[in-house]
């Protein structure tokens, strides 16, 4: 049933490092040939054997309309008859801009960069430059893209200086940043003791990719409080949660406000966009009207905004959607959290908006080192008997899932039917 996929994975692992572009697709944390894509269409993936998916994945979060969305394919068809690229300036980037603005109380002005990693890059940068400091205060288990100074692991002990997560990133690098423990305040003010160089905290308030886990509502108060008292600004990297946790992402579901807040994913509507954005007074820095460098050959490219402008108009015009796909959302989650009762099976699960997660664990965890106490093996068998069944889950339990408005509540039904075979199973 997967024979195409079999031999589709060997042809790319000959000319392409694991036969992926992002080592998460290659299946390594649950086992087995990852499926092949050949079409999407509404909920449902369709790969090259000809099986079909209910799709819980929607490309890691951007498509918040399901596949091949009507109005979004014709914006995209319509501009990219007019040019793929110019290289200089075109409405539609204010246009997107304008969108953005308009939602944010703290956001005046939006840098569009291409993808997640650029623009959490291109955010520390003017962090920096504004503050003119040089440390970053991140948090284990949080992901901000792939860039050196981020890929970093905690030393011996907590509240200490990272060190590389990867060969290849300088020692000389991820020194200038501090790893600290997500919702663990304690640990966070050791962080803050430890430098008074610190330039920005860069945090997924509604953490992601550490499985769903978001932060506590006095943890990130004391972000706010902490980044004001030191001079240092605090980034919400919401790359995931923009558009996904709600209308105004975590902003609208947290009460701090973030000094520079990075986007990705749902603002390119399926297309490679990512952008940071803060206040006036701090995105004038930037050049050209600024000092701190940064720039793009194709950033704003006109097809990739013209799907970012139409996803976000879409969305703004359905005041019900946010509704709807919580609603579904928690009814899938239900449905889980019983059939795993039945079973005896230890079950956590929890979502805000449209992003969702469940973890084989007594407890719900709070952190990334919570997270790796939970049950892989049978998460891993879970994963592969529900794909059996064409229900496509993000293959590690490090990941989030993502509820998008064309999944039905019948196609739930079938989903939590499935769960209730494969719960047996496990
Ligand atoms: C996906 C993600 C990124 C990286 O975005 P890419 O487009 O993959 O570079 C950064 N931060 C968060 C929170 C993300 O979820």
């Amino acid at each position: 049933m997967f024979e195409n996929s079999i031999t589709a994975y060997e042809e790319a692992k000959n000319v392409i490092p694991g036969g992926v572009d992002s080592p998460v697709r290659a299946f390594k944390s649950v086992g087995g040939t990852p499926p092949f894509i050949d079409r999407g269409e509404g909920a449902y993936l369709y790969d090259i054997d000809g099986n079909k998916y209910l799709d819980f994945v929607q490309s890691w979060g951007p498509l918040i309309f399901g596949h091949c969305d009507k109005d979004i394919e014709q914006a995209v068809i319509e501009t990219a008859k007019k040019g793929l690229s110019f290289g200089a300036p075109t409405v539609l980037e204010t246009k997107l801009a304008n969108e953005i603005v308009e939602m944010y109380d703290n956001i005046d002005k939006v840098r569009f960069v291409n993808s997640g990693t650029e623009a959490v890059m291109s955010a520390i940068r003017l962090a920096r430059g504004v503050t003119g400091k040089n440390n970053i205060l991140k948090f284990e288990g949080c992901y901000h893209g792939h860039s050196d100074s981020l890929l970093v692991q905690a030393g011996s002990g907590m509240a200490t200086f990272g060190s590389p997560s990867s060969p290849g990133v300088p020692a000389d690098l991820t020194k200038h940043t501090i790893l600290c423990e997500y919702n663990n305040i304690e640990d966070l003010r050791k962080c803050f003791e430890a430098s008074d160089d610190i330039a920005c905290l860069i945090i997924e308030p509604i953490a992601g990719n550490m499985g769903f886990v978001p932060a506590n509502e006095e943890f990130l108060e004391e972000c706010r409080r902490l980044c004001d008292e030191n001079g240092t600004l605090l980034i919400f990297d919401e790359v995931m949660s923009g558009f996904r946790a709600s209308l105004t992402g975590a902003h609208g579901v947290v009460k701090p406000n973030a000094d520079i807040v990075t986007f990705g994913k749902v603002i390119g509507g399926g297309m490679p966009v990512g952008a940071f954005a803060s206040n006036e007074e701090i995105m004038n820095n930037l050049s050209p009207d600024g000092a701190i460098y940064q720039a793009g050959t194709l950033s704003g490219n006109p097809v990739a905004m013209a799907a970012g402008l139409v996803s976000l108009q879409k969305i703004k015009a359905d005041k019900d959607l946010y509704n709807r796909l919580n609603a579904k959302t928690q009814k899938l989650l239900n449905g889980f959290k019983q059939a795993a009762e039945k079973y005896n099976i230890a079950f956590q699960s929890k979502s805000i908006g449209s992003m969702f997660g469940f973890f084989f664990c007594d407890i719900e965890p709070k952190n990334f080192k919570d997270v790796g106490t939970c049950d892989f093996d049978r998460f891993a068998k879970f994963h592969h008997e529900m794909l059996k069944r064409g229900f496509y889950f993000a293959c590690s339990q490090y990941e989030t899932g993502f509820m998008c408005d064309a999944i039905s509540d019948e196609d739930i039904d079938n989903c939590i039917n499935a769960a209730n075979e494969v719960m047996e199973l496990l």
